[in-house]
């Protein structure tokens, strides 16, 4: 039976397992409808928005999820609860943007309120720094809070110590960032202070972003020993959301050997593992290093519409992989000492033939 966490000071109760939606993104109308019907009707009563890159365009933002979650709330809005992705950083962006999410999501279904509004993609002390300012979408969020059209605020970031400063300002109630066995960094400062300070936390990328899909199961079963309160699996089949769902509510602790089993998996991956830090950035090539590395990795899109992402970009004026120049300087920053530039030359070679 679905259990129900309650999320730290929000007092929201939530169902353990969740539902991340950036495959919804890349799903047709009546795909994804579906598919969060049936989610909804396990018991899964959280929908955590994404919409890939278009979630960078403040003309584009939103306008997938209301083509698509919009349609399911209009009827089942008292069912689930929904987190709102803001990337952006300033002021008038951000009060932008919620009063978008409201118009384009909300409108019309009976609970026009944002239950969990993110300030996403906290990954570098300059953007916490920003967000937090006067001119800071912080600002805008607090006022919209205070006009009542934002319950909660949480705060995501793939920097666990740039996402323990801002927690540490006390203004966020939930804390989300990715955390498996190959990224455990978490588990050293960031989960404590969370128990420690009643703050909800939220695993995004429970499954390593797709690469530890051969073991999902035992990743997600792996992540609910740890005190944390709820995964948000991406999910873009029955399949996957049936298999997800029994593995978080039926599954229990992992036994010895299931153990072993993750951990060779999270071995054979590791040391190609980008962990999504934005230590490495900013990259004097103007390349966004782990853009780069999602688009190349990605389970969600094929090849020809990730050579088509690529090709976008540079037309764009974006730096890509092929613009690296090998100066070692990512290497340098990265904790981890990933291969960037023989990675940056593997992805040249894949997406800009
Ligand atoms: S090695 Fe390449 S990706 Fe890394 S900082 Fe230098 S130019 Fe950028
Ligand atoms: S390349 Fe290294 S520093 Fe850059 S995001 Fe990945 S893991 Fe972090």
């Amino acid at each position: 039976m679905m259990k129900y966490k309650r999320l730290g000071r929000s007092n929201l109760r939530i169902s353990e397992i969740a539902f991340g939606g950036l495959p919804l993104f890349y799903l047709e109308r009546e795909a994804a409808v579906g598919l969060l019907n049936a989610a909804i009707d396990m018991g899964i009563n959280y929908i955590d928005c994404d919409e890939a890159g278009s979630q960078f365009v403040p003309a584009k933002v939103y306008e997938d999820t209301r083509d698509k979650l919009g349609l399911v709330l209009k009827t089942r809005r008292c069912e689930v609860f929904v987190g709102i992705k803001c990337m952006f950083a300033k002021k008038d962006e951000v009060a932008g943007a919620i009063d978008r999410a409201l118009d384009y999501i909300f409108k019309g279904t009976g609970r026009e309120v944002i239950d969990l509004f993110h300030l996403a993609h906290v990954d570098t002390d300059e953007k916490l720094s920003l967000l937090l300012s006067p001119q800071g979408g912080l600002a805008a969020v607090q006022e919209a809070q205070r006009a009542g059209k934002i319950n909660f605020v949480l705060v995501a970031s793939h920097n666990p110590a740039v996402l323990l400063r801002a927690l540490q300002t006390g203004c966020f109630d939930v804390a989300e960032f990715p955390f498996t066995i190959i990224e455990n960094e978490y588990s050293k400062k960031v989960i404590p202070y969370c128990r420690e300070h009643d703050i909800g936390t939220v695993i995004m990328k429970p499954i390593g972003g797709g690469q530890l899909a051969s073991v999902a199961d035992l990743s997600l079963r792996w992540i609910m020993q740890h005190p944390v309160d709820i995964v948000i699996p991406g999910m873009r089949t029955m399949e996957e959301l049936r298999g997800n769902v029994h593995a978080v509510v039926n599954g229990g602790p992992l036994a010895e050997g299931e153990l072993r089993q993750l951990e060779q998996a999270g071995l054979a991956i590791g040391s190609e593992y980008c962990h999504r830090c934005g230590y490495c950035l900013p990259c004097p090539q103007n390349i966004h290093i782990v853009g780069q590395i999602d688009i190349y990795r990605s389970r969600l899109i094929d090849l020809a519409r990730k050579k088509e992402v690529y090709r976008i970009a540079k037309e764009q004026g974006a730096g890509v992989a092929a613009d690296c120049v090998a100066c070692g300087a990512c290497v340098e920053k990265c904790p981890f000492k990933l291969a960037v530039p023989e990675l940056m030359k593997k992805i040249a070679a894949a997406l800009g033939a």
